[in-house]
């Protein structure tokens, strides 16, 4: 068997470590060309140790040069930094699999440098996706880079659908997609309870172990809302066609419903090591450390409507994917700003979509021609959506 070589965008992350966890399980099938992460180097210099990468990278320059201090006794590593390092990471042609497991807008450059250097290109980081939509597939229909999605719902979704159908709803007689969500921690909270909730509440996911950033957008709803614009470009399907069910048990990790009526759904223990086990190795099976699902102990499903009232965030998601051009890169902008303060304790819950609506509103849509014009709408959109949120706070 051939070894696949491997760069982990974001590997200090919840997923990139669910990732090197499924590498360390085959160390005769997999092996790991690059390693980055953004600050913290201390972190990703264990990681080399163990997994000895060719290429390090971090994002920020005063972290590469300490992580180069602490790697001084493997010089065969080259340390690398920036956007052009990890650009330079995700392109390299010795690495033939990227994991794009960066949170946010950071990682769209590099995933983009996987998918037109033509790799097997394992989507985590949906940001990347919902800002370019159109121009993002394209850009892998351009280079034939095999995108596979991580994303429980989305790889659940995948590995629903014929492999030779994945873009073609109508072809492969799909009526509907069942995208399920957990409700996340708030989920039975009055609109009341939810203003004075905090970050450690908001973190503490009751079935996902994730990064600060993915754990407040699930309990917004927003992580919904974004999944639903990139279920939307990865099977090609509209909003119209998509029905989010509120399932608290995260056992369903999302259903297909064909014509004549089989509904196919994927079940797991909520364990990301699934997903990413299925991209790594597709579309072979290999063992991810899951442990096996106990239905007896589950014992019942749950199925519920979202509610769009108290989580107003799934419905901005799913205006800005129907107003299109720009409007889905400022959703993410004046989202990941609006959650970085809440983290910091700066805002309320509750007007986290409050910024972002008030963002969408002053800033105006324009055609999504090129990535330079989402590149600058996400700095545009940052921009207003720090005066929202000064607004708020005087
Ligand atoms: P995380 O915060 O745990 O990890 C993020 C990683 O990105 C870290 O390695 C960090 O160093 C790196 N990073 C952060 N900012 C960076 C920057 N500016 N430049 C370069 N690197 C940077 O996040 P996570 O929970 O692992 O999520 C990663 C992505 O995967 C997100 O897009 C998230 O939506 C998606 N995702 C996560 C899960 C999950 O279970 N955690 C599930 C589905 C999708
Ligand atoms: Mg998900």
């Amino acid at each position: 068997m051939e070894s696949r070589s491997i760069t982990v965008l974001g590997a200090t992350g919840s997923i990139g470590l669910s990732t090197l966890d499924v590498v360390r399980r085959h160390p005769d099938r997999f092996s790991v060309y690059a390693l980055t992460a953004s600050t913290r180097a201390e972190e990703l210099a264990t990681l080399c140790r163990e997994f000895h990468p060719k290429v390090a990278v971090m994002a920020d320059a005063a972290a590469a040069k300490r992580l180069t201090e602490l790697l001084s006794d493997l010089p065969d590593i080259s340390v690398l930094s920036g956007e052009a390092g990890l650009c330079e990471a995700a392109s390299a042609p010795s690495a033939c699999t990227v994991m794009a497991a960066i949170v946010g807008a950071a990682g769209l450059a590099p995933t983009l440098a996987a998918v037109r250097a033509s790799k097997r290109v394992l989507l985590a980081n949906k940001e990347a996706l919902v800002m370019s939509g159109q121009l993002f597939m394209d850009a892998v229909s351009a280079s034939g880079a095999e995108l596979l999605p991580i994303d429980s719902e989305h790889n659940a979704i995948f590995q629903c659908l014929p492999a030779d159908k994945i873009r073609d709803p109508e072809g492969a007689g799909i009526t509907r997609i069942l995208l399920t969500a957990s409700g996340g921690p708030f989920r039975q909270h009055s609109a009341e309870d939810l203003r004075s909730v905090t970050p450690a509440q908001a973190c503490a996911h009751p079935n996902w172990s994730m990064g600060q950033k993915i754990s407040v957008d699930s309990a917004t709803l927003m992580n919904k809302g974004l999944e639903l614009i990139e279920a939307c470009w990865l099977f090609n399907t509209t909003p119209e066609s998509i029905e989010v069910h509120v399932h608290p048990e995260s056992i369903i990790h999302s259903m297909v419903e064909y014509a004549d009526g089989s509904v196919l759904a994927q079940l797991g223990s909520p364990d990301m090591r699934t997903p990413i086990a299925n991209g790594l190795a597709w579309p072979e099976r290999i063992d991810a450390g899951v442990a096996p699902l106990d239905l007896f102990s589950i014992g019942r499903f749950h199925f519920e409507r979202p509610d769009l009232l108290r989580f107003p965030c799934l419905r901005l998601a799913a205006e800005a994917f129907q107003l299109g051009g720009t409007a889905p890169a400022v959703l993410n902008a004046a989202n990941e700003v609006a959650v970085g303060e809440f983290l910091k304790g700066n805002l309320a819950f509750t007007d986290i979509p409050v910024v972002i609506e008030r963002t969408l509103a002053a800033t105006p849509v324009v055609p999504a021609d090129s990535f330079d014009t989402i590149f600058a709408k996400n700095s545009e959109a940052r921009q207003r959506a720090r005066e929202q949120i000064g607004l708020l706070t005087v």
